[in-house]
């Protein structure tokens, strides 16, 4: 489930009502501000017209959406990253970070009131504590702390946090450099394999035989492919590897044939791919691109059955 139908799910438990009547009211709000908004703003609209207030509610990760404001959460501190001064446009600061998880997913959360970033400079926050974060605001994909918001240690536990990157629901004209997403788009273009060695010892690549750590080594050959998928709103560059490219369906022997080209054009050409991975700028072309971690095949049923939902909807006879 995305982190919309966990709203809309939140929303139905909160205000006794149905589901579907919940994404009825949303879209109608939808078709009354003109599609101006998107679905996860028409939802917290119609949260606030039943009287569900979520500003009060502690939220999963995984239901936290776009523009949400006063959101509060608790979770893992799974990781700590060291506080960072900063001098940007004559304005001096400290600003501090961690990775928040709870049983649903994981997050970045960035603090930049003093008296929080104090916290963790004094050691009285630290790396494996269970926090409880109030009033802080989703900004791109991340979780900030403004002077308006608070931290604190928390007693409560949770087993089980999700520790593997989680991936955001992206359309490819929203992503940004840094952000983990999960895109769906066809393959509309397939450059050139490469193909290179690494160390079996270090994984370090392999340059004239040699590891720069090992010396002489028998290298093992790994193929580099950069595809380019288009969702209808935008396309991106796509980096695969060899364990993404058999995720995507393709044999690894055929990967290191002299047709490996024209097999993987065959292969992944027009077809829908779900994908997730972080997204990287390419220095040589100076534009963004993912760095695939993982690939699956976009289910047909699942679109089937989104079609058909959206035909209901519309009181389409199908
Ligand atoms: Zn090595």
């Amino acid at each position: 489930m995305d982190n919309y139908e966990l709203l809309v799910e939140r929303i139905a438990r909160s205000a006794g009502i149905d589901k579907s009547e919940v994404e009825r009211k949303i879209e109608a709000k939808k078709a009354k501000l003109s599609g101006l908004i998107s679905r996860e703003g028409a939802a917290q609209i119609v949260a606030s017209e039943l009287g569900v207030n979520l500003d009060q509610q502690r939220l999963k990760i995984a239901e936290v959406v776009q523009g949400m404001r006063r959101v509060n959460l608790h979770g893992k501190i799974i990781k700590l990253n060291p506080v960072r001064e900063f001098n940007k446009n004559g304005r001096e600061g400290k600003v501090a970070s961690f990775v928040l998880a709870d049983d649903t997913a994981n997050i970045r959360v960035v603090l930049w009131d003093t008296n929080h970033i104090a916290l963790i400079e004094e050691g009285k926050i630290n790396e494996g504590d269970f926090v409880e974060i109030f009033s802080a605001n989703l900004r791109n994909g991340e979780i900030h702390l403004t002077s308006f918001s608070d931290i604190k240690l928390s007693n409560e536990k949770i087993e089980g946090v999700v520790t593997s990157a989680s991936f955001q629901n992206k359309k490819i004209e929203f992503v940004k450099q840094g952000e983990n997403v999960k895109v769906i788009g066809t393959v509309v273009k397939l450059f050139e394999p490469r193909y290179f060695e690494v160390c079996p010892e270090c994984r370090e690549r392999v340059v004239d035989g040699a590891c720069g750590v090992h010396g002489k080594v028998e290298g093992q050959k790994r193929v580099i492919v950069t595809i380019v998928i288009d969702d209808g709103t935008a396309s991106l560059r796509a980096v695969m590897f060899e364990e993404q490219l058999e995720q995507a369906g393709a044999e690894k022997d055929k990967l290191f044939g002299e047709n490996a080209a024209d097999y993987l054009r065959e292969l992944l050409e027009g077809e829908e791919f779900i994908v997730n991975g972080q997204i990287r700028n390419n220095e040589f072309f100076n534009t963004l691109e993912i760095f695939v971690e993982s690939v699956e095949k976009a289910d047909a049923h699942k679109l089937v059955e989104e079609l058909q939902k959206l035909i209901e909807e519309k009181g389409i006879a199908a």
